[in-house]
């Protein structure tokens, strides 16, 4: 959502130039710059000791195909603690160490997305209640069975393969 309006007082914006970033919306008001900077959310592939990934069954994302681990940056969390609470919260699974792979553009959200990979030993199951089902599936197998249109879902995963071959 781009701003259009100064968040201390309301006032709508206007455009100044900053520097070597050029015109920028600006509050006269307030002396204060806006960037419609993206919101910000981590991709994860959860992987475990077997080398499956975990796939989540989200039917209001797609009643067909699985996606992976996604969620929300919260004030004050890094990225890696973004991974671990929202893979807890998702699926249940406690997060031992995870890598940064790649980031990605969503436009219609301006959403900034950052690829992780996130190794868990496999345990029992607690999935939040934007979760209809999980199952661990074999890398080759899970590639068929990923959203590939809605989401980067298809695209992460394609990625981490490729990086879990060259990495590990
Ligand atoms: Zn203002």
């Amino acid at each position: 959502m781009d701003i259009n309006f100064c968040a201390q007082c309301g006032k709508p914006l206007t455009y100044k130039v900053i520097g070597d970033e050029g015109e920028q919306k600006y509050c006269e008001c307030c002396n204060k710059f806006y960037f419609d900077n993206p919101a910000s959310c981590v991709l994860v592939a959860i992987i475990n000791e077997n080398n499956q990934v975990l796939l989540l069954k989200q039917n209001y994302i797609s009643t067909k195909n699985y996606t992976l681990c996604s969620g929300y940056l919260k004030k004050g969390d890094t990225l890696e603690e973004t991974v671990a609470r929202e893979v807890l919260e998702e699926t249940g699974q406690r997060v031992l160490s995870c890598e940064y792979v790649q980031s990605y553009y969503f436009a219609p959200k301006n959403l900034i997305m950052t690829g992780f990979i996130a190794y868990v030993k496999a345990s029992e199951f607690d999935s939040s209640n934007e979760v209809d089902g999980l199952m661990w599936v074999n890398l080759g197998k899970a590639a068929t069975m990923v959203e590939r249109e809605k989401n980067y879902s298809g695209v992460h995963l394609d990625k981490c393969i490729q990086w879990l071959k060259t990495h590990n």
